[in-house]
């Protein structure tokens, strides 16, 4: 036993009301872990809010104290890191009552349906202990508490079967005062998988002060309530699955080396920011832009901005080209403003004033300040404005080589006849102005 004590404080050193279920399932946990031989460095429990959670300062092994409900998410985040990039030796043990199950009640079962590889003793106590003893999802029908004061008209919620049929792939029912606990709490932890104990219990500061219950009626509430359950199901943990499938492959979001093919010599940094409408090419138009900066040797940054509906009203990106380390992203004085549609131009009102030099479509405005394109004469064309309008900037204001832009459509552009032709019109066009 002293080495149990190890492990666990007394029992009568227990902070919770003489009685109260809570102790028997600390003793029966402590037991399983002592017998089970873990070390102490490799059991992690996390506890709740609620009476459940004065867990924490009598275990001797790493415990963490979470937000109300949120117990299960966050154990599941530090097994899934354990069991990916570690040793996978934790045992992580989740203690939570009726407030901790049913406000957390999606994390249980979003854990359960990834079989992440932790154990969650349910401590249904029928009531919410902490707080008064009011009614929780888990109270029977009939039972009372001090919110159902005549007796709750509703069925508890049966939380192992949802768990069960969310996935879960070690799923037990029982009470407190169950000589089985310990064993079926070993089984539990020894699993590699989802596993849950729903332990019927008896909350004695509220529970026996509405009813007319004792300990020894737990036995007849299971037997009642669809009895003692404990199933097994050989299924992959979480961990893995995603080894197995994901780890050490390759990542399709891999960054693109882009090798420059010659140096330009540029002395000052060029600000562009491109507004049109989504679908009409200005955020990859933008990219090849950066990507020819780069063949020339430069740097380049690309700031996008669009609406949350990605595939409708406006779409700007702001794209910095420097000879050197580029610190900040944003533009506040662009050296270009193209604008393609009205939903672009409602977007860069406030570039305007602070443009030095703005290319347009030439149905927006009516300004001879501007330089007014026939951009979207080229609608029909994939991102025809677009890469009409950069082509005029290239043609007008050689901001560096156009056969640069060229290459960067023809080694990562889409629809590369159609973009190169509207760019060289566009060329053409700017030459001429
Ligand atoms: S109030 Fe109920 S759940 Fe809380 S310690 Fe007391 S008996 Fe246990």
């Amino acid at each position: 036993m002293k080495d149990l004590f190890e492990i666990i404080e007394k029992p009568q050193n227990f902070p919770y009301c003489p009685g109260c279920g809570h102790t028997s399932i600390d003793m029966a946990l402590a037991r399983a872990i002592f017998e089970l031989n873990l070390e102490k460095k490799d059991v992690l429990i996390v506890s709740d809010i609620g009476c459940v959670g004065l867990v924490d300062k009598l275990f001797n092994v790493h415990t963490l104290h979470t937000l109300h409900g949120r117990s299960t998410a966050i154990a599941s985040g530090v097994k899934m890191v354990d069991e990916v990039l570690f040793d996978n030796q934790l045992k992580t043990i989740v203690m939570i009552g009726d407030g901790g199950a049913t406000i957390g009640l999606l994390h249980l079962v979003e854990s359960a349906k990834l079989n992440v590889d932790i154990t969650v003793l349910v401590h249904n106590n029928f009531l919410y202990g902490m707080t008064g003893g009011q009614h929780s999802g888990l109270t029977p029908k009939e039972f009372k508490t001090s919110t159902t004061i005549r007796g709750n008209p509703f069925e508890a919620l049966r939380i192992i079967d949802i768990l069960k049929n969310s996935g879960a792939s070690f799923y037990a029912r029982t009470f407190s005062q169950d000589p089985d606990l310990k064993d079926i709490i070993k089984e539990a932890i020894s699993h590699r998988g989802f596993s849950v104990i729903e332990i019927l219990e008896l909350c004695t500061g509220y529970a026996t002060r509405y009813n007319d219950i004792k300990g020894n009626d737990l036995k007849i509430i299971l037997e009642n309530s669809g009895g003692k359950i404990k199933e097994k199901i050989e299924r992959e943990s979480f961990g893995l699955l995603y080894k197995s499938k994901f780890f050490d492959k390759k990542s399709e979001f891999e960054f693109t080396e882009i090798e420059a093919e010659r140096k330009i010599n540029l002395k000052n940094p060029i600000k562009i920011v491109i507004a049109g409408s989504a679908g009409e090419g200005v955020q990859l138009a933008s990219s090849l832009l950066c990507i020819s900066a780069i063949l020339g040797g430069l740097n380049s940054t690309q700031k996008n901005d669009n609406p949350v509906t990605v595939g409708s009203g406006f779409s700007v990106s702001e794209i910095i080209i420097k000879d050197g380390d580029i610190k900040y992203t944003g533009i506040e004085e662009p050296d270009y403003l193209i604008i393609t549609s009205m939903d672009g131009l409602k977007r860069v009102k406030g570039f305007i004033e602070r443009s030095k030099n703005i290319i347009i479509d030439e149905s927006l405005t009516d300004n001879k300040n501007f330089i007014r394109v026939p951009a979207r004469k080229y609608i029909k064309l994939r991102g025809g404005p677009t890469y009409f309008s950069l082509g005029v900037l290239f043609g007008k204001f050689n901001p560096f080589d156009f056969e640069l832009y060229e290459k960067a459509i023809l080694k990562y552009g889409k629809a590369k006849d159609e973009t190169l032709t509207c760019f060289r019109e566009g060329l053409n066009f700017g030459r001429k102005l």
